[in-house]
């Protein structure tokens, strides 16, 4: 670092942030850091191995998730392979969702879904990429079983009352994934273009696609 850079934040006032190693160490992060390291030194995998596994977890996006759906969106046939077995359906399109069992929920007339984890954050991460910080706050946790409507409203999704809201809550045996319904308006779109507007809180269940956020 040259000193003008250094000088740039003395004299800058700069939001702190804690580093990360201030923050509390959990027992579990002590012991995953433990196993970790014993397992690169019993020559298990190697420290390079482990480190382009986690690469390709963190490159994970929402962007898989919203292909999934505009597939079943177009095609019926998918769909029923996509409800009846998410991890093998998101395999026909090359997405490698992981071995945990992902069920796939679908929004219909009568019926709104909504994942949460109330424990912790469990999450189809491998569809959806990493978790917002809202979804792991314990605000969102406990209170959208309680009352999802409500949360829902504060999210900016007013769901009628005769349509039913359900609450699924993550394991880390089983995740869910919500498939959206497609919105009126987007008979002209293909699938890229339907892709474009599936959003990862629509997979969450906390947002409804827009079909005016499509480029055409
Ligand atoms: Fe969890």
């Amino acid at each position: 670092m040259s000193d003008d850079t250094q000088n740039d934040h003395t004299h800058h006032s700069h939001p702190s942030q804690p580093d990360i190693e201030d923050q509390p160490y959990e027992y579990y992060q002590v012991m995953a850091e433990a196993v970790g390291e014993l397992l690169i030194k019993k020559g298990v995998f190697s420290a390079s191995e482990l480190r382009k596994t986690l690469e390709s977890i963190d490159a994970r996006s929402p962007a898989d998730g919203a292909r999934v759906v505009a597939r079943a969106w177009i095609d019926p046939a998918y769909k029923e392979r996509l409800l009846a077995d998410a991890n093998k359906a998101a395999a026909e399109l090359g997405i490698d969702a992981g071995a945990i069992p992902i069920r796939v929920v679908e929004n219909t007339d009568h019926v709104h879904n909504v994942i949460c984890c109330t424990l912790c954050s469990c999450y189809p991460r491998l569809l959806l990429g990493l978790p917002p910080d809202w979804y792991k706050a314990r605000a969102f946790r406990s209170r959208v079983v309680r009352e999802p409507r409500a949360v829902l409203h504060e999210f900016g999704t007013s769901i009628p009352d005769d349509v039913e809201v359900r609450v699924h809550d993550s394991t880390a045996d089983l995740r869910y994934m919500v498939l959206p319904r497609r919105p009126s308006g987007t008979g002209g779109l293909n699938e890229t273009e339907l892709a474009a507007i599936v959003t990862r809180d629509c997979m969450i269940g906390t947002a409804l696609p827009d079909a005016s956020q499509s480029a055409s």
